[in-house]
């Protein structure tokens, strides 16, 4: 099979529809698939000439959405090998049979949850949940999500079998306090607790850990350290930090 080899000349140019604000700054922290942060909120921003209401006409009747974009954060360059985190970060599998960020054209899918469509400021805004995009990520492409003909329980997944195990976390009582002040306290507490379950530290630091970690959800800092637990490492958060730089690390 002598397929001539791909060139520039058959590139595609592709703008992006609309961006996304998220809750998550930093690609540091953000599960590595949509539905683990069921909590986790954005809005997907349309672009002009894409933002005119007509283009979402009827979408209201759809619970769940495919949004292709851009892995804007990525390396351009790529490898035929990658180490997917959830093989420890050693094995390494095809490009094309991991999900891996670093890929060629830097292309990435997610089915997220639709959860309003707000047209009331001008433009169109998406509201969603539960997604893995980091704040900024460009969007080429909208699907409506289609169960009947996408959803395959059976399938076999490889490598990635079921979803990633999940960790006990636990808040102190200065950073349960600081919580309190918000008016986002349940969301945002909801939000690091399906954050660190997933234990996002780098794949090669398991177990429990003196050191302490931040992640950055909506507009904190959030502190906390892996401790020993029976059946694994349990998270504890202990101090949330907000933008100001004041933190309440007050210890239980
Ligand atoms: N669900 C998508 C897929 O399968 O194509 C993404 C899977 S990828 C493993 C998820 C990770 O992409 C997140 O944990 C985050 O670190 C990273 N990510 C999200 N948005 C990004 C962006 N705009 N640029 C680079 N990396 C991003």
């Amino acid at each position: 099979m002598n397929a001539h080899p791909a060139s520039p000349a058959d590139a595609f140019a592709l703008t992006p529809i609309g961006r996304i604000e998220s809750d998550y700054p930093d690609k540091f922290g953000i599960p590595r698939q949509p539905g683990l942060a069921p909590a986790a909120r954005a809005r997907l921003v349309l672009l002009p000439p894409y933002d005119d209401p007509l283009t979402v006409r009827g979408l209201e009747a759809f619970s769940h959405l495919w949004l292709t974009f851009v892995f804007h954060q990525s390396p351009e360059r790529w490898t035929p090998l990658v180490r997917p985190p959830r093989l420890g970060g050693n094995a390494r599998v095809g490009v094309f049979a991991s999900r891996s960020t670093h890929r060629p054209n830097r292309l990435g899918l997610s089915l997220v949850e639709l959860t309003g469509i707000d047209t009331a400021h001008g433009g169109v805004a998406l509201e969603l949940a539960g997604h893995d995009l980091l704040d900024g990520t460009p969007v080429l492409d909208i699907k409506p999500y289609l169960p009947w003909a996408e959803a395959r329980a059976a399938a076999r997944a490889g490598f990635a079998p079921a979803a990633p195990p999940q960790c006990p976390v636990a808040f102190s009582a200065g950073a349960e306090a600081a919580l309190e002040q918000r008016d986002d306290a349940d969301s945002l507490r909801a939000l690091i607790r399906q954050v660190l379950a997933q234990d996002p530290r780098p794949a090669y630091r398991r177990g429990a850990e003196a050191r302490l970690y931040g992640v950055r959800l909506r507009d904190v800092d959030v502190r906390f350290r892996a401790e020993a637990h029976e059946d694994g490492p349990a998270m504890r958060v202990v101090a949330l930090v907000d933008e100001a730089g004041f933190d309440d690390q007050t210890p239980d």
